[in-house]
């Protein structure tokens, strides 16, 4: 019979957070609130060596900055209202910019808002000084709730034996290490087991600083989405935050060119007015799941462990963190509990990923028709004077670009036979061939 470590969190047990973005802070609150509700006493430290009051990348956890509908309900669990001075925008509807036309996607459920903010401290150039960060409100979130915030740069830890973080004034011993340290600040050095972080592709971001005036009468409360046909351009979006709007590109093979966008055509067309450029960087997204992401006291979680495909990261950050806080305050902190009680959940979010490149790999392809663009349009303005419930093709493009489903649902809504049926009567009655009249 296999005989398995037995590692429980008890009173006064100490936990080391390495990483205080919304990974490492969600981590933390989920863990005081646990322990709070079990009567119990933990020391959690937090390790995070960004200000979020800073400006520019160096503030900043580097991200487009939307807030999804299921992140939002779920920060209820928490007690958590992001504050309006943290929030830059409500966001009301896509608009899918593409050279076959504009398609305008409002939320299809408006009880379930969507918010912009900023991570860090704001743009780089910016004459207002320091802006609000929601990385930073959530810190304080956990600070104030128990945690403890160590200023400092984690080079090196060792989970060997009892779990040890080294400092310049020598290691410190832990019962549990997390490791929420993303993907954009260098690795920290693990001994004792072969952690891989996740696979990664690079992306470009800038914001651009416009007049409010500007921004108030070509966007509104609306993202931009742009199509480009025939490039490599995975998704691009241009995302208003009060006076800024952040452009976020993703392409395969590199970083995309930030310049070549801006000059295309139907950017120019969709952004009429002067800006200035007032930040940039190349981050990296997550795109993979890490090899070897738990063991004996040690668990990865957000995107050094596995994150939503190209969306909702913020959202999968909180879900990660929940189920390893869970893991360790339920079961245990070995390396057996983690396999039983949160692989499971990582596996699953990977598989779902996995639906998600099928979905963005048809994605790319239609965008290229001008054919299946304009079916695509018709069937959405056609869904205008729909219930919520029956707003099918909505919901699959507002899933898709603002992460608020997942792609299982995504995929179970649009391979629905009764929606199969409506893009294909609608694609071919349009086009003079003989449709068979299905019967649905
Ligand atoms: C261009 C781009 C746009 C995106 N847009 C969105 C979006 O609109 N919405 C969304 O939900 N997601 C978005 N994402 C994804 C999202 O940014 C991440 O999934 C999310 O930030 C992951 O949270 P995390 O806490 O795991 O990692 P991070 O946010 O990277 O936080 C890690 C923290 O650990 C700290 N840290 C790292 N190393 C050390 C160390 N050695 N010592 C101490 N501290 C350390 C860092 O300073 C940082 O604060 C985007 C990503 C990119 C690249």
């Amino acid at each position: 019979m296999l005989e398995y470590l037995t590692m429980r969190l008890g009173n006064g047990a100490r936990i080391a957070v390495l990483g205080g973005g919304p990974a490492g802070s969600f981590f933390a609150l989920y863990l005081l609130q646990y322990a709070a509700a079990d009567r119990m006493d933990l020391e959690v430290d937090l390790f995070e060596w960004r200000s979020f009051s800073d400006r520019g990348p160096k503030g900043c956890n580097r991200c487009a900055g939307i807030l999804s509908a299921s992140l939002l309900r779920n920060l209820g669990e928490l007690d958590i209202n992001v504050p309006e001075e943290v929030i830059r925008a409500h966001i009301a509807s896509y608009h899918l910019h593409s050279p076959f036309g504009v398609i305008d996607i409002p939320n299809p459920d408006p009880g379930a808002e969507i918010l912009s903010v900023f991570r860090g401290g704001g743009p780089l150039s910016n004459a207002q000084g320091s802006l609000p960060s929601f990385d930073g409100f959530l810190l304080d979130c956990a600070l104030r709730r128990g945690a403890r915030l160590v200023h400092e740069r984690v080079l090196r830890v060792d989970v060997e034996r009892r779990p040890r973080v080294f400092l310049e004034d020598g290691p410190r011993g832990y019962d549990l290490l997390v490791l929420a340290n993303g993907l954009n600040s260098g690795a920290i050095q693990i001994a004792g087991l072969p952690y891989r972080p996740p696979a990664t592709l690079a992306m470009s971001q800038d914001e651009l600083h416009c007049r409010k005036e500007d921004i108030a009468q070509y966007f509104g409360s609306s993202v931009r989405a742009f199509l480009l046909p025939h490039t490599g351009l995975i998704f691009a979006s241009v995302v208003p935050k009060g006076e800024f709007l952040n452009v976020s590109l993703l392409a395969r093979g590199g970083p995309p060119d930030l310049d070549g966008f801006l000059e295309h055509d139907l950017v120019k067309e969709a952004l009429p007015f002067p800006y200035k450029r007032s930040c940039g960087c190349r981050p990296r997204i997550c795109v993979g799941r890490a090899a070897n992401y738990y063991g004996d006291g040690f668990v990865a979680i957000g995107d050094a462990a596995v994150s939503r495909l190209y969306k909702d990261g913020i959202g999968s950050a909180l879900l990660s963190a929940r189920q390893a806080a869970l893991t360790a305050m339920r079961y245990g902190t070995s390396r057996h509990d983690f396999a039983s009680h949160y692989a499971p959940f990582c596996r699953a979010l990977h598989n779902d990923n996995r639906m998600g490149r099928i979905i963005f790999a048809v994605h790319n392809r239609t965008k290229d028709s001008r054919r299946f663009f304009r079916v695509q349009a018709r069937l959405i303005n056609a869904e205008g004077s729909l219930p919520f419930t029956g707003q099918v093709f909505r919901k699959v493009l507002w899933g898709m670009f603002t992460g608020s489903y997942t792609y299982r649902q995504i995929l179970g809504m649009a391979s629905n036979p009764k929606v199969v049926a409506r893009v294909a009567r609608e694609y071919l009655t349009r086009h003079g061939a003989r449709v068979v009249e299905a019967k649905l």
